[in-house]
């Protein structure tokens, strides 16, 4: 479809690298328990991805050195700021079709102690097939792995919706391993179980939080997203 072939080339050529469209009918209930009714209202999702940089990433086993954990954090602001840019774009694009959207920020929590926003980016991004949730609840491309930082648009656009991949972790649990607090319970990702299963976010934040006020001032750790073999280019063990 032409719009669809427009809105990838205008978000590739600000420096996305992962894009896709998701079907949001068939999430339904999720959706609306997380952000509530009116995002129903919205069928299809714009996924967009920008890559880390591994020169960074990489460096993440030494998240406690000053340098690295703020060269991090620094990433991190920077990435998200491009990615609200390209959906504004996308949203503007789309909007000019006549065609409804509601941009999702990069980084926007409406409960910053649970690190819960108004929508999953990594369900739209599961969605469109652009990658699957590993037991670090972190969406895992093929490509890189989770080194991915993610924006969605919401839209009413009849675009073409992508199909979910298989989880490709296997008997891995590097992340779950590398964990420092141990936030992680090991179980595979299901839909049908709520988050806690997997992933005790308050074991994580409170790491992080330690980490700021009396380590390095930023709450970077990010050995779940370094630690992840399809990160390294690796096949898991
Ligand atoms: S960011 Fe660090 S503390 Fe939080 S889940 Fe990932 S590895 Fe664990
Ligand atoms: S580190 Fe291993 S288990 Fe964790 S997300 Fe990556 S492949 Fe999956």
């Amino acid at each position: 479809m032409r719009l669809q072939r427009k809105l990838e080339r205008q978000a590739r050529s600000m420096g996305a690298r992962f894009f896709g469209v998701a079907d949001l009918t068939v999430a339904r209930e999720a959706i609306v328990a997380q952000g509530g009714e009116f995002l129903a209202t919205y069928p299809r999702a714009l996924a967009v991805g920008i890559a880390l940089s591994d020169g960074i990433v990489d460096q993440l086993p030494r998240h406690k050195e000053v340098v690295v954990a703020r060269t991090y954090d620094r990433l991190y602001d920077t990435v998200n700021r491009f990615l609200d840019r390209i959906a504004l774009r996308l949203s503007v694009t789309l909007n000019g079709q006549g065609f409804r959207t509601l941009l999702i920020p990069a980084s926007d929590k409406i409960d910053d102690e649970n690190l819960v926003s108004l929508f999953s980016h990594k369900l739209a991004a599961r969605l469109a097939g652009l990658g699957w949730i590993g037991p670090s609840c972190l969406l895992v491309t093929p490509e890189v792995g989770p080194r991915v930082r993610w924006v969605t648009v919401l839209t009413d656009a009849p675009l073409e919706a992508g199909g979910p991949l298989s989880e490709l972790c296997g008997d891995c649990q590097r992340c779950v391993k590398a964990c420092p607090p141990q936030a992680f319970t090991g179980r595979p990702f299901d839909p049908d179980e709520p988050r806690e299963a997997r992933f005790d976010v308050h074991r994580c934040q409170e790491y992080r939080i330690h980490l700021r006020d009396e380590v390095t001032g930023v709450r970077t750790c990010g050995m779940c997203v370094y630690v992840c073999p399809y990160g390294h280019k690796e096949a898991p063990a």
